[in-house]
């Protein structure tokens, strides 16, 4: 049965949400995941050719209101102090990112951000603008649904290329458990108003966040209706210390894997790349091996000195006054050669 749902995928690009189903309930074994990922990479190479995609982040430029937090946001651990008014980047540092992005080889930027619930159009419009002025960059943002259809529409009048409504869940107990203070309602109208006014759709899942296989189904299903979707992310909850869900499981990046690879057989032509837990250099492959294209934040980012964390070995750092330009190319596109896949830099 494993056998035949993929070769059927794989040769006439059909897969039933049932069948979808019997792949994240019955893949359980290091061999089971080896066939599904040899037929999820094998999509990816038909469909978009044997190259992966390095963005670079800019963020946060909008702070975050949501209260309380989410629950498994560095916020609601009290380590995301760059989420306040104060600290989201000026213009300048915006400016500056740009640049810096241009001269590491970067062809696509995040603008990211926190979520006002009361719009933040004016400030992303600046934001784009600002890129604009000094580097010619694919553009695409992430700040929850702070974005009216005007909105929208100015920024695909500027050139932004995918605006993202990130659900992390489309289950709405889950979602009112663990993002308490958001609205799953705003967020699914939002990646409608994306669609619809014809910008690439980016959005987010989050395994491990007490959604079911059968969610993830729902969830993956309810993307694929939309023609205009680009982007899929599939991240893995991190409870962090100090969070209220300190304790909880982390996701197992085995799972993570696997409905990753299964998001390739249903939206097969579009970007799928990993995140949350997953965004560490050593996990690469195993996005690579799950029919990942894209990676947003194992390319370049700029933030506040200090607020990310350690980086990883072998990443070039460099501060300037209050932000750090953290450049993770060097280490991630050897990777990506090493496993046989070009790199889509400049
Ligand atoms: S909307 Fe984003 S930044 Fe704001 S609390 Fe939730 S996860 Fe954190």
């Amino acid at each position: 049965m494993l056998k035949d749902i993929l070769d059927k995928a794989a040769i006439d690009g059909s897969i039933s949400q049932e069948e979808a189903l019997f792949l994240l309930d019955k893949v359980q074994t290091i061999e089971a995941l080896m066939e599904l990922a040899k037929t999820a990479s094998r999509i990816r190479d038909d469909a978009l050719g044997n190259v992966f995609k390095f963005d670079g982040f800019i963020g946060p430029i909008t702070a975050c209101k949501i209260d309380p937090p989410c629950k498994y946001c560095g916020r609601s651990a009290g380590i995301r102090t760059d989420f306040s008014e104060e600290k989201t980047l000026t213009i300048d540092e915006i400016e500056l990112a740009s640049r810096l992005m241009k001269d590491a080889g970067i062809k696509r930027v995040e603008l990211g951000g926190g979520t006002l619930l009361d719009g933040s159009g004016q400030k992303v419009i600046e934001a784009v603008k600002a890129v604009n002025k000094v580097a010619s960059l694919n553009i695409w943002i992430n700040v929850g649904p702070s974005l009216s259809s005007d909105d929208l529409a100015q920024l695909k009048g500027l050139g932004a290329k995918e605006v993202c409504s990130s659900l992390e869940t489309i289950n709405p107990d889950v979602f009112a458990k663990m993002k308490p203070g958001d609205s799953l309602e705003a967020r699914m109208k939002l990646a409608r108003e994306i669609n619809s006014i014809g910008l690439g759709l980016a959005s987010v899942m989050m395994v491990g966040l007490g959604s079911s296989n059968e969610d993830y189904v729902k969830h993956l299903f309810w993307l694929k209706e939309f023609e205009n979707l680009s982007h899929f992310c599939i991240t893995g909850l991190n409870p962090l210390h100090g969070s209220q869900i300190q304790g909880q499981n982390m996701a197992n990046s085995f799972e993570v894997a696997k409905v990753g690879a299964v998001a390739r057989l249903v939206l097969r032509t579009k970007d799928i790349s990993f995140g949350g837990m997953m965004n560490d250099p050593r996990l690469l492959p195993l996005w690579i091996m799950a029919g990942g294209n894209r990676a947003i934040h194992l390319g370049a980012h700029l933030h506040r000195a200090k607020a990310w964390g350690q980086p990883h070995p072998g990443a070039l750092v460099e501060r300037f006054g209050e932000v750090e330009f953290v450049n993770m190319l060097p280490l991630t596109t050897r990777f990506v050669r090493e496993m046989g896949m070009e790199v889509d830099i400049i």
